[in-house]
């Protein structure tokens, strides 16, 4: 067109940028940027927001911002685009911070999907209930609930944040559903370990929906029956691939292997990452690490840590596995070197947190943690508990902390972990019927799920514990992971 001599105009740019952004090529997007100021079209409302909102998609994040800030006048496409470029960057709080000034300082600018699934989205991300629940009935207010695309994401923020009854509900009320909501049902199923529920969709997608399973679906499936021990069903999805036209990847190898592994199979698992066609990724060698540990192989750990090892750089997550294997293989010295390879590259372990939502207010908890202002009241909860506890059957299982500390220190230290002083700080807080909700950014311990089970029966709470790869939902006793996790 241009070769034609035909010069572009309001309409041409946004096509083009639209196209560009999906492409997410930043040479191009300067280009584009550069004939429309050239030709004095960056100033057009139109053409300036599909400019900002080009550049947030291809991640420039500056340049957006830039043209964002000297725009006379702004439409909804530049606001979104703008915040989805900070979702996209991880920047949660410019993204919240942009998408409340949106809302104020343009009254006669309504919000669209686009805008409503990007800042669902980040509440999901960081488990913002309360203010998650406000966008839903924004996007009640707005009828954009019926939008796949809000409707997917507020499905994915209820099951992060643990209520996924309110997705189920979600789910029903949009009738016309497309792949990517079908995927978030699924996740939150698989999650949530609603196994049959899970199949039951997988079936319904296709018979009902009339939408074909990609490779996410897959990896919900496969998910779904790695937590719940169902090896010949995973193994029958695995091959079911085929028929889709699906070539599995190695996000898929890895959760065959987990499920091999969890179940005991161990030399099936060896099997299949032998025979992968793609070289094994750090997550297939580490499920297949885990599954040693759980089933007590040490022979075959150490062996999979030697080839590892040859493969040269690996995570510091992966590293402590590696030593792990071979300190289980009484292999001391090499335990050694990888634990000095750790300390080496200053790695230190990720600190275990654990946060509840009050009201706006989210509160924080590090293990042993004095410094929220309930503290005294938090502990001598916690104390209380214990005697009842105990009372009920409950013995303090220390061999979940390390090896360095000593017996008294250790069921002091255990009994602190960040996630009970987060559930005795919503005893002592929340009224009583109220289920608390807790998140972790890492693995529940095999102690205080045990701890967990016993305190929802003893004070008949339903307690939902979220932590890095997974759901509990702890009521009267029992957990729904059936404690395989
Ligand atoms: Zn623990
Ligand atoms: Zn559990």
């Amino acid at each position: 067109m241009i070769r034609h001599g035909l010069p572009p105009d309001d309409h041409i740019f946004p096509s083009a940028t639209k196209s560009c952004g999906i492409l997410a090529s930043l040479p191009v997007a300067q280009s584009l940027h550069c004939f429309a100021y050239k030709t004095a079209y960056h100033v057009d409302l139109f053409v300036g927001s599909s400019i900002v909102d080009m550049y947030g998609k291809c991640c420039d994040i500056d340049d957006a911002r830039k043209v964002f800030d000297e725009m006379p006048y702004r439409n909804v496409v530049s606001w979104s685009g703008l915040i989805y470029g900070y979702v996209q960057l991880g920047e949660d709080d410019e993204a919240l911070r942009l998408f409340k000034r949106f809302l104020v300082e343009e009254e006669n600018e309504g919000v669209n999907d686009f805008t409503l699934s990007s800042v669902l989205r980040v509440c999901g991300g960081s488990t913002l209930l309360q203010m998650g629940k406000q966008i839903h009935g924004l996007s009640f207010k707005t009828s954009f609930d019926s939008s796949c695309f809000v409707a997917s994401s507020l499905i994915s923020l209820y099951s992060k944040c643990g209520v996924v009854e309110e997705a189920y509900d979600v789910f029903e009320e949009v009738t016309v559903r497309n792949l990517g909501m079908w995927n978030a049902m699924l996740i939150a199923c698989a999650q949530h370990a609603h196994t049959n529920k899970t199949f039951e969709l997988f079936d319904k997608m296709k018979s009902v929906g009339g939408v074909k399973a990609n490779f996410i679906t897959f990896l919900c499936v496969l998910y779904a029956c790695s937590h719940a021990g169902l090896v010949e069903k995973g193994k029958n999805y695995f091959e079911l691939m085929k028929d889709y036209g699906i070539e599995p990847g190695t996000q898929h190898y890895s959760t065959l292997v987990d499920l091999l592994g969890r179940a005991g199979k161990l030399n099936e698992a060896a099997k299949v990452i032998e025979e992968m066609p793609m070289e094994p990724t750090e997550s297939v060698w580490g499920a297949l690490l885990t599954g040693c540990r759980i089933h007590g192989n040490t022979e075959l750990a150490s062996y999979v840590a030697d080839r590892v090892s040859e493969t040269g750089a690996v995570s510091s997550g992966l590293q402590v596995l590696l030593s792990n294997a071979y300190a289980a293989a009484g292999r001391w010295e090499e335990a050694a070197k990888a634990r000095k390879t750790l300390r080496d590259k200053g790695i230190k372990k990720e600190t275990g947190l654990s946060w509840v939502e009050e009201g706006n207010r989210v509160h924080t908890f590090a293990a042993g943690d004095r410094s929220h202002a309930k503290s005294l009241e938090i502990y001598d909860k916690l104390e209380e508990l214990g005697e009842e506890m105990e009372k009920a059957g409950y013995v303090a299982d220390t061999s979940f902390v390390l090896r360095e500390v000593d017996g008294e220190e250790k069921s002091r230290s255990i009994k602190y972990h960040s996630e009970r002083l987060a559930i005795a700080f919503g005893l002592i807080t929340f009224p009583q019927g109220q289920p608390i909700r807790v998140m972790k950014n890492l693995r529940v311990c095999g102690d205080c799920h045990t701890a967990i089970k016993f305190i929802s029966k003893c004070t008949g709470r339903v307690i939902i514990v979220r932590d890095n790869n997974r759901f509990h939902r702890f009521e009267d006793g029992k957990c729904t992971c059936g404690d395989y996790w």
